[in-house]
């Protein structure tokens, strides 16, 4: 597996210096997405050169994170659907939350920043579509990012989607690029707010067209995922 893990990284690490070359993008980072896979995955993308890794579920996380307590430079991101009771486990271990988007999620996030004395980086996701049940709808942006902003312990750093599975390239590129304006926006008073985290194994090279910041790449790095029972 080591062989076939480090093949694909480097396969997709030239996929997407392509892409940002030919759009002349800069600030695009990978995030591994290594949910669900084992520990020795993790190692050996590490190996070749990988910091970013992005976890969905805290338990997995923090197994994880403690495992690889010794390399410093890790950086872990929760994609995930948040659980209230377990952002305790989140908020120390994760550089960034990018799956935030209820109000008892910031009053939760910000209490354990305090305990933890650390600004907690968060983005806002947003409902774009079938796929996903998770996200605020784009309309109440405004809303969610003004009551965002009076938590001291939370710098809202961006957005987030999960776009519906779709070969449809206008489609995508309209979602993407909705984002994009609204970050452009925000961005004029609020230089924290400079993050847009989309492109997935299937839709990377668009995502970064349309002004990703961060890509949460899995499958095509890891191979195909085996959920098993009751997931
Ligand atoms: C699993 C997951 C990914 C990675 O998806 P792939 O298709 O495997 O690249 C990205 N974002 C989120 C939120 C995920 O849950």
């Amino acid at each position: 597996m080591k062989k076939i893990i480090q093949k694909n990284y480097k396969a997709v690490l030239d996929e997407i210096n392509e892409t940002i070359y030919k759009y002349n993008r800069k600030n695009v980072k990978l995030i591994a997405v290594s949910k669900t896979f084992p520990k020795e995955f993790i190692e050996y993308c590490y190996e070749s050169g990988q910091k970013l890794f992005g976890e969905n579920k805290a338990q997995e996380l923090k197994n994880k994170s403690e495992f690889f307590s010794n390399h410093k430079d890790i950086e872990w991101h929760f994609i995930g659907q948040l659980q209230t009771n377990k952002i305790k486990y989140i908020v120390p271990i994760c550089e960034y939350i990018h799956s935030v988007y209820r109000e008892k999620e910031l009053i939760e996030i910000d209490k354990k920043a305090k305990k933890f004395n650390k600004k907690q980086k968060i983005l806002i996701e947003i409902n774009s579509g079938e796929d996903s049940k998770s996200g605020i709808a784009i309309e109440q942006f405004d809303y969610f990012y003004e009551l965002s902003k009076k938590y001291e312990n939370i710098i809202v750093s961006g957005l987030m989607t999960v776009p519906p599975y779709t070969q449809d390239k206008e489609k995508l590129k309209e979602i993407f690029n909705s984002l994009k304006n609204i970050r452009d926006k925000i961005y004029i008073k609020d230089t924290n707010f400079k993050e847009l985290s989309f492109g997935m194994s299937n839709d990377f090279k668009i995502a970064i067209e349309c002004g990703a910041t961060f890509l949460r790449i899995g499958s095509k790095i890891f191979g195909n995922r085996n959920y098993g029972s009751g997931v």
